[in-house]
């Protein structure tokens, strides 16, 4: 009898034996294994086809001629870096294994039980996980053509709520505020609510008018913008991201950080990528570029597009995505059905290099027409 066999006794906490946990992309090797293919191209995890940028790639081999000793636990030059870059105190910098880490960290420091959680459908999958599993209560707004409805998340607000998440752009719909309605939204929250906005993909954004949360920090005290090093950074497999507040929500998240949460090589390449301007703007206009190409080429099979500010694509295919999908990954091209965000005929397509782009189209010409 294998170990895996004998019955389990001990019974999670009732918070973690409802949570639906986040299911993630399986491993392109061992989709490749299964399938029988070679060198398929990866659009599912909106990660940027080029990579980091060389600094931060040296700075990370760098790093890495040094593991024997733990990281700088405070992360002190890295958020030194993270304020500069803003033009921010390294008070208001909290670090994370990913934003994901930090969103987490928010949920831990502001929410318990009975109290509520509010953010839109369609919206980033973290948020439930992390409000659940402290068992707090998410409530969940309707959207409005497929992005965030401000009117039907107020009218879930009242004096339980704790935190509200936004994400702008919203990933998986790619779908964004402008700054007017949001701001106003943010003023009109309680002031004991804490509202997360989630700009992990606003270096994609061009529009000088896009509402960057950074310069409302000031106004709003309960405002936590995060962050991440890993989409146009390029630094998805390092784990980095971060949260810009007031201050004294740093200092409280901070008491549930993990220690050593960032790794060493992780916060080298992180300084370095910051402020690598060069590659921002390369990565920015390779997505713009490959923003139209998919976009145009959906459009042009007859697809229904949502339009996206973010580094990937979401398309209405007309029928359930997971035949489609599956026919997709036997041509080697593997995307992200997003049925599981509420949205059973739409397929999220992330920006890849121009040919990946192209081959993407072609192989979904091809299976739709089967
Ligand atoms: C990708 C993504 C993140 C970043 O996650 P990391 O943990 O930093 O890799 C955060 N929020 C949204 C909406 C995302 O799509």
């Amino acid at each position: 009898m294998s170990r895996t066999e004998s019955a389990f006794h001990p019974s999670p906490a009732p918070q973690i034996a409802a949570l639906n946990p986040y299911v993630p992309g399986k491993p392109i090797s061992e989709l490749e294994r299964e399938l029988g293919i070679r060198e398929s191209v990866k659009l599912a995890s909106n990660e940027n086809p080029l990579g980091p940028g060389d600094k931060a790639r040296a700075a990370y081999a760098q790093a890495a001629m040094d593991l024997g000793r733990y990281p700088d636990g405070g992360g002190f030059a890295l958020r030194q870096a993270i304020a500069r870059h803003h033009g921010v105190d390294a008070g208001m910098v909290t670090i994370g294994n990913g934003s994901n880490d930090v969103l987490d960290m928010v949920a831990r420091t502001f929410l318990h039980p009975g109290r509520e959680s509010v953010f839109s459908q369609h919206a980033f999958a973290v948020y439930p996980i992390a409000i659940q599993a402290v068992g707090a209560t998410p409530r969940i707004a309707p959207a409005r053509d497929y992005g965030h409805d401000l009117d039907a998340m107020a009218a879930l607000i009242n004096d339980k709520t704790d935190v509200v998440w936004i994400a702008n752009p919203n990933n998986p719909t790619g779908t964004w505020l402008t700054a007017a309605p949001l701001k106003d939204f943010i003023a009109s929250l309680p002031k004991t609510c804490i509202c997360v906005l989630d700009e992990a993909y606003i270096e994609y954004v061009s529009d000088p008018d896009f509402p960057n949360g950074v310069d409302w920090l000031a106004d709003f005290p309960n405002l936590i913008i995060t962050r991440t090093f890993s989409k146009i950074h390029g630094l998805a497999a390092l784990r980095v991201g971060y949260s810009l507040s007031h201050p004294q929500a740093a200092e409280l998240m901070n008491r549930v950080r993990h220690p050593f949460n960032v790794n060493a090589p992780a916060q080298a390449a992180a300084i370095a990528a910051l402020d690598d301007a060069p590659h921002i703007a390369r990565s920015a206009e390779l997505n713009r570029a490959g923003l139209a190409q998919l976009s145009a080429g959906l459009q042009a099979l007859g697809l229904a597009v949502i339009p996206s500010l973010g580094n990937f694509v979401t398309v209405d295919l007309g029928r359930p995505v997971g035949p489609v999908d599956q026919a997709l990954l036997r041509e080697g091209v593997i995307c992200r059905p997003v049925a599981n965000y509420g949205l059973p005929n739409h397929l999220r397509i992330s920006i890849g290099l121009e040919a990946e782009n192209a081959r993407c189209l072609a192989a979904l010409e091809k299976v739709l027409a089967a």
